[in-house]
C-alpha cells in the first residue's frame, strides 16, 4: 500500500513543503493545522511492519472523517537499530532537533542492546522532551481476554515519568561509594548497621512535589475533560511516607488548588462534572483491579507502581499487544505502543498492530481529531467481533473454542481499515 503524505528518511530527514508544523502556544497547548507534519519512528524488531500498519489505517480513518480537508504529513526519523546501520549512531541529534521542533509524534517499539553500554533510547527519548506523564488508557474492544466480562475494564493509568527509582541513583553491593554512603547514614544519620549491613545495595527513590503536582494537574484535567468519575491516587504511603506518601498528599492538594474546587471532590458522590479522588493502596489497586475493575476510571500514580499497574491492568484485556500510550509533557507529546520489539516473532507478518494504531488513534484525540479516532476504535471493534487478527488473536480465539480467520500484520489493518465508516 503506498499512500503519497509518508515521507521516508532519505540521507536526512524528508520535510515535506505541503505540510506545517503544529505549533506550541504560549499557555502550551496546541496551534494545529489541517496538514500536520508528525515524525514517526519505525521502531526495532516488528516496528518495521507494525509502523506502515499503523499509518495505514490512521490515513483511512483520516480521510474518511473529513474527506481530504485534513490529511498528516507523516516524515521518517530514525533510532536504534536502523539509524545504527544508517547514521552509526542509535540516537541521531537529527532525530531529537525534528521531534522537538514537530512537538507530537509516534513510535514503535525501541530495543536496548544488553550487555552494550549507552542509555536506554527511550528514556533519552523521554528526558529531551520532558515527557513527565505516562499515559495508558485500557479499555476492551472485544479480543479474547483472561478475564470474564472483560468490558468492565476501562481505566486510564497516569504514571509519573520523571522521578523516582528511574532516576538511576544507584550504589552497587560492596562498591567503594556506597561504603561511603553507608557511612554517612549509619554515622551522621543514626540509622542502624541492621537496616543497612556491610553487603547492601542502595538504590535511591527521590520524589518532588513540583514533579507530582504537574503530574497530577494533567490527570485531574484529563479525568474531567472525559467526563470520568472516580479517580484513584495509589501508592504505598503508609512504609514510604517520604515518597509515596508525599506524593499522595501533593496529590490531594492539589485537588484544592482553585483549577479544581468544586470539580474535584475528596468525599461524597460526584455529580456531573465532578470527579471523586480517593486514595489506594498499591497492594490493594492489584487485587482491586483483577476482582472489581470497574471500581476505578483514573488511577494517578508514581513511576515504579505505574510501571506494575498498568501491565496489570493491561493483561486484564489481553496484553500489551492490545494497549496504547502517550507520553505527554508541557505540550509535546510521543505516543507509542506498549510491547517491546518482540525480535522472535520480527519479519514474520505475525505482529499485532493493534498497540500502535491505538496509539495514532490517541495521538488523533490529542491534535482534537477525535471523529477519525472514533472511527479507528469502531473498525477495531467490528475487525475483532468479526474474529479476524494475527495469530496471537486467533490463537486467543481459538482457546475460547472459537473459529477465527488469521491474518498477517498488514492484512489485519486493511482488514480494520475496510471496516472504517
Ligand atoms: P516484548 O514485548 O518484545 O516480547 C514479549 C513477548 O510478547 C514475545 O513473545 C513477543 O513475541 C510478544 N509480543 C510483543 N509484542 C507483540 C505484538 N505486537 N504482537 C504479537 N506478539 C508480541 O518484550 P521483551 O522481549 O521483554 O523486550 C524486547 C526488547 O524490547 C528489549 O530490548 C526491551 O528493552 C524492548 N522494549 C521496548 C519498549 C519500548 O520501546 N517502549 C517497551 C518494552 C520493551
Amino acid at each position: 500500500m503506498k499512500w503519497d503524505n509518508v515521507y521516508p528518511w532519505e540521507g536526512k530527514a524528508n520535510i515535506p513543503q505541503e505540510g506545517q508544523f503544529i505549533k506550541l502556544k504560549e499557555d502550551k497547548s496546541l496551534e494545529v493545522p489541517d496538514n500536520p507534519i508528525i515524525p514517526y519512528i519505525e521502531g526495532d524488531g516488528i516496528g518495521p511492519e507494525i509502523a506502515p500498519a499503523m499509518i495505514h489505517v490512521v490515513n483511512t480513518a483520516v480521510e474518511r472523517a473529513y474527506g481530504g480537508k485534513r490529511k498528516i504529513y507523516w516524515v521518517e526519523l530514525l533510532a536504534g537499530d536502523k539509524a545504527e546501520e544508517k547514521t552509526g549512531k542509535r540516537m541521531p541529534e537529527e532525530t531529537l532537533e525534528v521531534l522537538k521542533t514537530a512537538i507530537v509524534s509516534i513510535k514503535g517499539p525501541l530495543g536496548t542492546p544488553v550487555g552494550k553500554g549507552g542509555k536506554s533510547l527511550n528514556a533519552i527519548l523521554r528526558q529531551s522532551m520532558d515527557f513527565y506523564s505516562a499515559i495508558r488508557p485500557v479499555y476492551w474492544l472485544g479480543q479474547p481476554a483472561p478475564i470474564p466480562n472483560p468490558e468492565r475494564v476501562n481505566v486510564a493509568v497516569f504514571r509519573e515519568n520523571s522521578d523516582d527509582v528511574y532516576m538511576s541513583i544507584e550504589y552497587m553491593p560492596r562498591a567503594e561509594n556506597t561504603q561511603k554512603v553507608r557511612e554517612f547514614f549509619i554515622k551522621e544519620m543514626g540509622v542502624s548497621e541492621y537496616a543497612l549491613p556491610e553487603d547492601c545495595g542502595i538504590t535511591v527513590k527521590p520524589m518532588s512535589e513540583y514533579k507530582t503536582k504537574r503530574h497530577v494537574r494533567k490527570a485531574l484535567r484529563w479525568a474531567l475533560e472525559n467526563n470520568k468519575k472516580v479517580v484513584a491516587v495509589v501508592g504505598k504511603g503508609n512504609i514510604m511516607k517520604a515518597t509515596e506518601g508525599a506524593f499522595i498528599n501533593w496529590a490531594f492538594e492539589v485537588a484544592k488548588e482553585p483549577e479544581f474546587e468544586g470539580r474535584v471532590i475528596t468525599e461524597g458522590e460526584p455529580k456531573e462534572g465532578q470527579v471523586l479522588m480517593v486514595r489506594v493502596i498499591t497492594d490493594q489497586m492489584l487485587m482491586q483491579l483483577v476482582l472489581k475493575p470497574e471500581a476505578y476510571d483514573v488511577i494517578i500514580t508514581q513511576n515504579l507502581n505505574g510501571d506494575y499497574i498498568s501491565d496489570l491492568a493491561s493483561a486484564l484485556v489481553g496484553g500489551p499487544g492490545f494497549v496504547p500510550s502517550g507520553n505527554i509533557g508541557d505540550g509535546y507529546a510521543l505516543f507509542e505502543s506498549t510491547h517491546g520489539t518482540a525480535y522472535d516473532i520480527a519479519g514474520k507478518g505475525m505482529a499485532n498492530p493493534l498497540s500502535l494504531t491505538l496509539s495514532g488513534a490517541m495521538m488523533l484525540e490529542y491534535l482534537g481529531w477525535k471523529e477519525p479516532a472514533e472511527l479507528i476504535y469502531q473498525a477495531v471493534r467490528r475487525a475483532i467481533g468479526d474474529r479476524l487478527g494475527t495469530p496471537d488473536i486467533a490463537n486467543g480465539f481459538r482457546k475460547m473454542g472459537l473459529e477465527a480467520k488469521e491474518l498477517s500484520t498488514f492484512d489485519f489493518a486493511k482488514a480494520i481499515a475496510e471496516r472504517i465508516g
